[in-house]
């Protein structure tokens, strides 16, 4: 483990495994070398911990997703192998640098955005907590587009993250299994007399694993991330082969491989495409086929001890084939009779909600579901025709409640509603702030929590503070374990102990020059990235994320442009220099998400291009919004803007790894922005905006542009909109946004939180103006994020939901 061995093993693969030399140093396969010699270091730990779990027999959980956003691997391995310092040390006598060898790896951009991202996340806490908990998703060969901007326009380009190799994954061809699509049911007497069902002629495609090691933090755990690719069968390539057409035979090959080709670019709002559903089937087969393998190793055919050992977390309803292909499984291919499937299905079952937006409830048609997954199809409405009757017997005679809660949709389609699905076999449902979950039980559950309330539970998301604090500021963390020692990274709890220091001068001193060097590496990122000079010593507001109108960057925009507006009408008294950015990627097809980014660039060139903004204001657009990018993004910014229309935001993440890094919120009562303002304290929270309450009651009366005419500053900002004075050579470009703006149906309510927005930026301003006092506020609000620790969310999974033990690896 010391880096000289490391740094050995490294020469030996760049020189002889990868047969590269001095005259072909290509840098990707220096950061390949390096890679695998560390993953040596891991594989050892990885066996020894696969061995623990094993020789304990212990229960254990399986967090299903269709995203990990995982980032980069190579610092994170690091880091937690505790090997960095001397590594660097090593390749530094090589002339090497080893902050430009970890720029060489792409992020594995196998996720949207914060559900993606929390699901990487948990995989880090449950190894570091030593908990057997393994990830099963898809590889998918590109992820998430890359974004470019193109004359201020969002374009895409394909992630092809696989194309130079990936040293962290491992081919499991051994494990392969085979998935079943189309065919036909047939049903039949068995020789005992009991009817049973075939699935036949079907076109089955293999699903090859590959694992992913997930090392815990310095404490010798290595947990699995298995990702399935999607693989001709043998058959498939063969029956074509002997109809005589070779050719035929290799584009069908093609075909079959194309599930896990890419990953789907929405966030929240789902799309309904086949082939989507044919990846959430993939997922769930694969994966239970997988878990009942490892099981019938131990326990042949005998599953009565099944649901004491292994439980399966969705993330989200995307893996709720899980819950009929679980039934399937049980019933025809180990001879279960229904009841007892059902009951293991639903002891072993969770689902995690993630938004109340209608665009994102998952339904299919049940003309695509039922040609695709036929023996599917039938399972799920038997399960509904129980369902209905246990609704009938709890309210009898109620037939609009059965309509309601059916988990079949009835209409002139049928479509099969996966959220109903989900909770009607789950033994917990969970939303990821309070908020969120209470408004879960109350609208979208409502019916269901009044049958099942002892189902329903809160576990407000969490962020690593391994990637998001001690890899990403690695200059704050260091002061603060001089300060209080190292046991906060793992005990993130024990950040309370630096409010004292709040009334310390120096070290008051030391946190401004360390955020002014993260300000630093920040401002050369947007630099390089767009073009735009960032002074230091102005405030840093910043609002990364996925470009949503619920998100309402245009309301940050609408600000931005009265700052602008200010200063052109020399209202300049008593300034605090600003530098704006705003990154996300939009969904290719969200048209106005897009516009959006585009009114970003437009108004960013003018104010950048105007002399009077000088040392006053800056606009910039990130573009390819990435893990990797917030890593530098969060450590370097002063304000977190989180601004969503209240009620729609289920949790947020990026809110809690701005707090952890010291920057202060300025946002609305939503999500875990409440439960972030209750931690810090409201002196120490910018907020803004209407309530939940506020929002619904609006609704129906609304009148923005009653507002506007009663508002100067708005009616300003609206008429440099309306002139064109942004887009003077593309006229008419932002006028969809604008009449979305005056639009009394706006579901976002941009006009309404104008004013109270600008009013709360004026206060960041003022405040901004006492170095002194925000850095005490800044913090306050890092000595408060302990609560937003993945550790903490993973600790309530486990006590409320999973009840895993915690297993040491052996040490070697
Ligand atoms: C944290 C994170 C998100 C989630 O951000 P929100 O502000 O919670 O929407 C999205 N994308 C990336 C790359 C992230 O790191």
């Amino acid at each position: 483990m010391d880096g000289e061995s490391i740094v050995d093993d490294f020469r030996r693969y760049f020189s002889h495994t990868l047969y590269r030399d001095k005259l072909n140093q290509s840098a990707y396969y220096v950061y390949t070398s390096l890679s695998l010699s560390l993953r040596d270091r891991l594989v050892e730990r990885w066996k020894s911990t696969k061995y623990a779990y094993n020789e304990q027999d212990c229960k254990r959980t399986y967090y299903l997703s269709l995203e990990f956003l995982m980032g980069r691997t190579l610092g994170n391995a690091m880091l937690n192998l505790d090997v960095e310092p001397s590594i660097s040390g090593a390749l530094t006598k090589l002339g090497l640098v080893l902050e430009e060898i970890i720029d060489q790896e792409h992020d594995a951009g196998l996720g949207n955005g914060g559900l993606g991202r929390l699901a990487a996340c948990f995989l880090d806490s449950c190894a570091t907590l030593q908990l057997p908990v393994k990830g099963y998703g898809l590889r998918y060969e590109y992820g998430l587009f890359n974004q470019k901007v193109e004359n201020g326009y969002q374009v895409e380009e394909p992630d092809h993250w696989l194309r130079n190799g990936n040293p962290w994954e491992i081919e499991r061809p051994e494990f392969s299994v085979r998935v079943k699509f189309g065919g036909k049911t047939e049903h039949y007497m068995d020789a005992d007399g009991t009817k049973r069902a075939e699935w036949k002629y079907t076109k089955d495609i293999m699903a090859v694993p590959y694992d992913v090691p997930v090392p815990g933090y310095r404490n010798g755990t290595v947990n699995t991330l298995r990702l399935w690719k999607s693989m001709a069968t043998k058959e498939f390539d063969l029956s074509e082969f002997n109809a005589g057409s070779y050719a035929d035979a290799v584009a069908a090959k093609n075909a079959a491989e194309h599930i896990t080709m890419v990953l789907y670019p929405n966030d929240v709002s789902e799309n309904g495409k086949e082939l989507r559903l044919r990846q959430q089937y993939f997922l769930a087969s694969a994966s239970l086929q997988d878990v009942l393998r490892h099981w019938m190793n131990k326990h042949g055919n005998d599953f009565s001890g099944f649901a004491d050992k292994n439980f399966f977390q969705l993330n989200d309803t995307h893996p709720t084939c899980v819950v009929p292909e679980l039934m399937r499984l049980l019933i025809d291919e180990h001879g279960m009779d229904w009841d007892a499937a059902w009951n293991i299905t639903t002891r072993t079952v969770a689902y995690t909600n993630h938004t109340l937006m209608p665009e994102a409830l998952e339904r299919w048609s049940v003309s695509i579901f039922g040609r695709l997954l036929p023996r599917l199809s039938e399972i799920i409405f038997m399960i509904n025709a129980r369902f209905m009757a246990q609704v009938a017997r709890r309210w009898p005679g109620d037939v609009e409640r059965q309509r309601r809660m059916s988990i079949i949709e009835e209409g002139n389609e049928q479509y099969i509603r996966m959220a109903y699905l989900a909770v009607v076999a789950s033994v917990s449902v969970n939303g990821v702030a309070e908020l969120h979950s209470r408004l879960l039980t109350q609208h979208l559950f409502r019916d269901f929590y009044e049958l099942w309330p002892e189902k329903f539970n809160n576990k407000t998301n969490g962020v690593t503070s391994r990637r998001w604090m001690v890899s990403s500021n690695p200059a704050l963390s260091s002061l603060i374990t001089r300060t209080l020692g190292d046991g906060w990274t793992t005990d993130m709890a024990k950040l309370k102990e630096l409010a004292p220091y709040v009334d310390d001068a120096s070290f008051r001193a030391e946190w401004q020059e360390i955020k002014q060097a993260n300000k630093a590496r920040m401002a050369e990122l947007v630099h390089r990235d767009c073009g735009v000079v960032f002074d230091t010593n102005a405030l840093f507001d910043v609002q990364v994320k996925r470009i949503h109108e619920y998100k309402r960057q245009l309301l940050n925009m609408l600000h931005v442009i009265h700052l602008y507006d200010r200063i052109k009408r020399g209202d300049t008294a008593d300034w605090t220099p600003r530098c704006i950015l705003i990154g996300g990627k939009a969904a290719p097809g969200y048209v106005m998400a897009k516009r959006i980014i585009k009114l970003v660039s437009a108004v960013g060139k003018v104010i950048n291009g105007d002399p009077d903004t000088a040392g006053l204001l800056n606009l910039a657009f990130l573009p390819n919004y990435r893990v990797s990018a917030m890593e530098v993004i969060c450590a370097g910014t002063d304000l977190s803007e989180q601004i969503s229309t209240a009620g729609k935001e289920a949790s947020g993440t990026g809110n809690m790894k701005f707090m952890m890094n010291g920057a202060l919120t300025i946002g609305t009562l939503d999500g875990a922005n409440i439960e972030i303002r209750e931690e810090a304290g409201d002196e120490n929270f910018f907020l803004f905006g209407l309530t939940t309450e506020e929002v619904d009651a609006t609704r129906g009366h609304y009148d923005p542009g009653a507002i506007i005419a009663a508002d100067e500053d708005l009616r300003r900002v609206m008429h440099l909109l309306e002139s064109g004075h942004f887009n003077l050579f593309e006229p008419g470009i932002f006028n969809p946004i604008i009449q979305s703006i005056y639009s009394s149906g706006d579901p976002w309510l941009t006009a309404a939180d104008f004013r109270s927005f600008v009013n709360a930026q004026q206060e960041v301003a003022k405040t901004y103006r006492d170095k002194e006092r925000w850095t005490r506020m800044s913090i306050i609000n890092t000595a408060a994020s302990g609560k937003f620790s993945s550790d903490r969310t993973i600790l309530d999974y486990n006590r409320d939901i999973w009840h895993l033990p915690q297993v040491a690896a052996k040490t070697m």
